[in-house]
C-alpha cells in the first residue's frame, strides 16, 4: 500500500503546482512564457514518476482485491494526464486535463489505501487471541 501513499502525495504536489503557477504566472506576467515551459517539463516528470507508482500501484490492489473499478479509475487518470502532457488538446487545456487526471489517479489511490487499511483491520480483528 505504500505506493497509494507514494501516489497520493505525488498527485497532491502537482495539485498545488497546477494551482500556484496561474497565481504565480498573473503576479509576473513577463514570466508567464518561461512558466508556461518550465510546466509541461513538471507534467512530464510526474508523469514519468505517476505512470510506475500507480501502475504498480493499481495493478497490486487488483491482485488482492479482485476489483477493477480501481485499476480503470487510475488507468483513465493517468490517460488523461497523458492527454494533458501531450498537447492533442492544446497547451491551453494542459492544466485543465492534468488537474482532473491528477485528481482521479489520486481518487483510486484514496480508495486502494481505504480499502488496505479495512484489510489490514480485518486481519488483526481474525488473528486467535
Ligand atoms: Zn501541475
Amino acid at each position: 500500500m505504500r505506493y497509494d501513499a507514494l501516489g497520493l502525495t505525488l498527485s497532491g504536489l502537482c495539485l498545488l503546482h497546477c494551482v500556484a503557477l496561474p497565481i504565480a504566472a498573473l503576479s509576473a506576467p513577463t514570466s508567464l512564457g518561461l512558466l508556461a515551459h518550465e510546466d509541461s517539463l513538471t507534467h512530464i516528470v510526474l508523469l514519468a514518476l505517476a505512470l510506475p507508482i500507480g501502475g504498480v500501484a493499481f495493478f497490486s490492489s487488483w491482485r488482492h482485491h479482485r476489483s477493477s473499478s480501481t485499476l480503470i479509475i487510475g488507468m483513465v487518470g493517468l490517460l488523461i494526464m497523458a492527454l494533458g502532457v501531450s498537447h492533442i488538446f492544446g497547451h491551453d487545456n494542459e492544466i485543465t486535463l492534468t488537474i482532473t487526471g491528477v485528481i482521479t489517479v489520486a481518487g483510486a489511490h484514496g480508495v486502494n489505501l481505504i480499502r488496505g487499511h479495512q484489510k489490514t483491520d480485518a486481519a488483526i480483528r481474525d488473528q486467535p487471541s
